[in-house]
């Protein structure tokens, strides 16, 4: 795989790009890969977002706009997004018919959604679904690797073993502790069964709560819950919370 070298970052204006699809396939029945390579390299930090232009899918049929987090690496190419297919959803659909060769707009960056983590503290990554994406880009980053947490806490949550992403990738990454936890698992699940919330409330006074940053990213239901978790009964305080919504 060819790289294209990227600065060490400040924060870049956003400009439109041309990207060319370079690959597109499903990793979960309801989850595809989008590999794209822009008309030019574009320099981002991990954890920040396209936004993508969705040809005239607006009312009176205006161009619409969506945003996706960057799943790869910063300075990898081609560049990666993770997108839930939502039923009728014109974003989702119109990146999901794209084909490899067809190009689309995005503009990009995007995004405060930064690690900042020193590495005298830990770091906890908690996700939802495709909320996944900014972690991956975070931890397979160059400033990352260098100058890693104390440790890592990744809890991911979907719905069943079929809807799991990128564990395999991150099975032996040094320092983490990944729990996927599955709300509705199949038969022959013995991993954690519940809700993020659920087991982030499971973990005791053995937790480093006030020595931790936590990012969280996805469903917003999950955000406020785990929000008023950390900030409420366990004293952490709200710059040590960093969030990302989807929806
Ligand atoms: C900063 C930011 C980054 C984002 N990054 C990603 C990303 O990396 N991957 C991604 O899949 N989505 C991401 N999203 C969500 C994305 O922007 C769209 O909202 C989503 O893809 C739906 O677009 P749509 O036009 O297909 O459907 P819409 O008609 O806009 O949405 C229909 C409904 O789908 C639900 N929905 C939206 N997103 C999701 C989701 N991810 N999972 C389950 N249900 C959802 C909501 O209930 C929404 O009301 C991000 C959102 C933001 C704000």
């Amino acid at each position: 795989m060819s790289e294209i070298q990227v600065k060490p970052t400040e924060k870049k204006k956003p400009i439109e790009y041309q990207c060319e699809v370079i690959s597109n396939k499903h990793l979960t029945p309801t989850v595809f890969e989008l590999k794209f390579r822009p008309h030019e390299a574009f320099d981002f930090k991990a954890g920040q977002f396209i936004s993508v232009i969705v040809p005239g899918a607006g009312p009176g049929g205006r161009n619409l706009r969506r945003a996706y987090s960057i799943a790869s690496e910063p300075g990898r190419d081609p560049i990666e997004l993770c997108v839930k297919l939502v039923e009728g959803g014109p974003g989702t659909n119109y990146l999901h018919r794209l084909q490899p060769g067809q190009k689309f707009a995005g503009v990009a960056p995007y995004g405060d959604f930064l690690y900042v983590t020193p590495s005298k503290r830990y770091a906890a990554f908690i996700s939802t679904g495709t909320g996944i994406a900014p972690f991956r880009s975070m931890m397979l980053s160059r400033d990352f690797r260098e100058a890693p947490p104390k440790g890592v806490f990744s809890i991911f949550g979907v719905r069943d073993q079929s809807e799991i992403l990128y564990e395999d990738e991150f099975r032996d990454y040094p320092g983490l502790r990944w729990t996927t936890c599955l709300s509705r698992p199949a038969p022959g699940w013995s991993g954690f069964t519940g809700r993020v919330t659920h087991s982030l409330e499971q973990a005791g006074e053995a937790f480093p709560w006030l020595e931790t940053d936590f990012y969280l990213c996805g469903n917003g239901d999950m955000i406020k819950e785990i929000k008023a978790l950390l900030l409420e009964r366990r004293g952490v305080s709200k710059e040590a919370v960093h969030v990302e919504k989807y929806y």
